[in-house]
Formats: C-alpha cells, sequence, structure tokens
C-alpha cells in the first residue's frame, strides 16, 4: 500500500528517546514509546505500526473504537488514557490492553468486573496528582498505597505502576521536582514489596526530562504526528476513513 499519510516525527522521536536513555545511563530499550493517537487518522497509526511502533494510546472513547475496529488483529497495545467516566468502563475494558488514570476505587471495581473473562487482566496505572493541582485528576500521593491494595484484589486488573500529567503552568524546574517526587514514590511502593514496573511520565514537550528522572513509559503525541487542533477540544467528529477497514 501507498504510504500516503506518514508519521512524520517518528524517526527523530526515536533518536531522541534513545539519546535520552543513553544519556540518563540506563539500558537501551528501558523505556517503551507510547505513541498517543488521539485526533489522528487510523491511516496515521497504520504508518507507525508498519515502521514497528506497537503501543498507542486514546483518550476519547468515540474516537478511539473505529480505529481499534479498523486495526484489529494487527497486534497493537491499546493504552486509555483519557479521563474514566463510569459509563464509559465496560466499553473501555472491553476494548483496551491498558488503563491508564485509574484513580479510584469504584472505576477500578467496574474496570475489573467489566474486563471480559476471556481475556487477561486488564494493565492499570494509577494516576498521582504530584502537584496537588485541585484542576488535575489523579490520587493524592499519600492515598496511592489504600487504592493499589485495592486493585491488587481485582481479579479483573494487574496493577502495573503510576501515571503522571505534569500541573500545566509549571516551569521546567517545577516539572522535574514533580518526575522526580513521582520516581521517589514509586520506588517506595517498590521497596515496599509492590510488584510494579511502569512509571508512564512525560509528553512530547518535556520527555527527556522525564526519562532522566526515571520513566520507563513516556507518552508522545505531537512530537510524532505534528500539532493537533487547540488542546483540549477533542474532536469527536467523523470516523477515521475506512480504507483499512
Ligand atoms: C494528549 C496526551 C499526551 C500527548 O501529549 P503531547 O504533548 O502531544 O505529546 C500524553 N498524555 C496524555 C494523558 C494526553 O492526554
Amino acid at each position: 500500500m501507498q504510504n500516503q499519510d506518514p508519521c512524520i516525527g517518528l524517526d527523530e522521536a526515536r533518536r531522541r528517546l534513545e539519546r535520552a536513555v543513553h544519556e540518563s545511563g540506563r539500558p537501551v530499550g528501558s523505556v517503551t514509546l507510547l505513541a498517543v493517537s488521539k485526533q489522528q487518522p487510523v491511516e496515521r497509526i497504520a504508518d507507525c505500526l508498519r515502521r514497528g511502533q506497537r503501543c498507542f494510546a486514546e483518550s476519547y472513547l468515540q474516537e478511539a473504537v473505529p480505529k481499534i475496529d479498523a486495526l484489529a488483529g494487527r497486534g497493537i497495545e491499546w493504552h486509555f488514557i483519557g479521563r474514566l467516566q463510569s459509563n464509559k468502563t465496560a466499553e473501555i475494558a472491553r476494548r483496551f490492553d491498558w488503563v491508564q488514570g485509574v484513580d479510584r476505587e469504584r472505576i477500578a471495581r467496574r474496570l475489573s468486573a467489566q474486563r471480559p473473562p476471556g481475556l487477561p487482566p486488564l494493565n492499570v496505572c494509577v494516576q498521582v496528582n504530584i502537584s496537588g493541582d485541585p484542576a488535575k485528576a489523579g490520587l493524592a500521593p499519600e492515598a496511592v498505597d489504600a487504592l493499589c491494595d485495592e486493585i491488587d484484589g481485582l481479579p479483573g486488573l494487574r496493577l502495573r505502576g503510576l501515571m503522571a500529567i505534569p500541573a500545566r503552568i509549571a516551569t521546567p524546574d517545577e516539572r522535574r521536582q514533580e518526575f522526580r517526587r513521582l520516581r521517589r514514590l514509586f520506588d517506595e511502593l517498590r521497596s515496599a514489596g509492590r510488584r510494579i514496573d511502569t512509571l508512564s511520565m512525560g509528553m512530547s514537550g518535556d520527555f527527556e526530562e522525564a526519562v532522566a528522572e526515571g520513566a520507563t513509559m513516556v507518552r508522545l503525541g505531537s512530537a510524532l504526528f505534528g500539532a493537533r487542533q487547540a488542546a483540549g477540544q477533542p474532536k469527536e467528529g467523523p470516523a477515521p476513513s475506512g480504507i483499512l477497514r
């Protein structure tokens, strides 16, 4: 198939990630690149996929479903990274491999109960509001351990780690502090015996800092695909074109 809709930033993002991993003295391949494909057409996702990208993330369920359908059977690992509403959990539990951003018990219980029995447990990350910004989703750091306990007891879920989105207004220095605090919490949980392996932090604007502070997964949208439309204005419009269906 002719490649008419390339993922323009993939090679460069991979190079930058590799360099950041190297410079922080960490092993090659120790940081997973998660491609945030929200607002991107399915052809562009397919291009990434052909070039070896396996993990993709979506924030809006209605937008994600037709893409997941169009690319079914292609070996993609789908991550849900949007806000979790309880009326959407059933479909999310059915469609996705990972849910990042679990921050309350009620949602965790629903996702577990609604995970179809034929599928492996849903991988989850607990979202931490590391800055204490009241406008942000996520759990206060002190409350994370209790939710982890809860998730560990749910058969439909597999606790994988922590995720965070830094405060929007943070300066680079403050962001770095936030990454460091999340890393510290992650290390504390692990030292206390919690079996978690994923620290999801860092986006297009700050992923190198996040890697330096210990991220094991970075979530890149605009660095791969170019700028989206105005931030916070999800396009819920027409389904992606059906070429690949
Ligand atoms: C949109 C989004 C990203 C990607 O943002 P970029 O700045 O485009 O890399 C990462 N994480 C979450 C939770 C997002 O909603």
